[in-house]
């Protein structure tokens, strides 16, 4: 499932009064395209006293999971809120305090709350968008020697100004372009802007092997 935000909000009550004793004020849900973590409860902190405040629940629609699991994500995130709103001092992001809660609350409730935030590999995998899509890379050569990578929308007014841009960079030495469908390149961020990103190189010539030349 996807849950929404009046899933979450229902959820929140319903935990809040079985798990919390009713003791934690709601707070704002954001649902979020993350694929890097399922679920987050986020705050800001005032400069002078380090208090917390401007609590968010957020959780990710990216992925479509076991109802079960979108249920244990929003009590791990409530775990986190509830230790934050406390100002309880736990031994780390995980430690004593939130393992002693969580325990309790699958010991007596039958839930299987873990301490991960992240979604599996295979999770991740079937969250990609794997269909082709005809993208433009840039392989961009910097004068000191770093190689970093652009990808363009396959349209040649998104080269034009991408190609008009990078003439203009003086720390560019070279750059070479591809044309590929790959699904391997759906996950970058696609425009003519000029911003490159450093992944790992021997991936991307991997995948830029059957690509054609530009
Ligand atoms: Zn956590």
């Amino acid at each position: 499932m996807r849950p929404t935000v009046e899933y979450i909000e229902q959820r929140f009550r319903e935990y809040n009064s079985l798990y919390f004793n009713d003791m934690l004020p709601e707070i704002p849900v954001v649902l979020s395209r993350s694929k890097s973590f399922l679920g987050a409860c986020t705050y800001k902190r005032r400069r002078l006293t380090g208090e917390k405040y401007d609590f968010k629940l957020r959780i990710s629609t990216r992925m479509d999971l076991p109802e079960e699991e979108v249920q244990d994500t929003i009590i791990h995130e409530m775990i986190h809120y509830y230790i934050f709103y406390t100002g309880a001092r736990d031994t780390s992001a995980h430690g004593r305090i939130f393992r002693s809660i969580m325990a309790t609350i699958n010991e007596r409730f039958g839930r299987h709350v873990t301490i991960s935030h992240r979604p599996t590999a295979e999770q991740r995998e079937d969250a990609r968008d794997k269909r082709p899509k005809p993208h433009v890379i840039a392989l961009v050569t910097l004068r000191d020697g770093r190689t970093g990578i652009k990808v363009i929308p396959a349209t040649q007014r998104s080269l034009t100004a991408f190609r008009r841009g990078i003439r203009r960079a003086p720390s560019v030495k070279d750059t070479q372009y591809w044309l590929t469908s790959d699904p391997f390149f759906n996950g970058w961020p696609s425009s003519s802007a000029l911003r490159i990103h450093f992944p790992d190189l021997a991936a991307v010539r991997e995948h830029l092997a059957e690509a054609t030349p530009l």
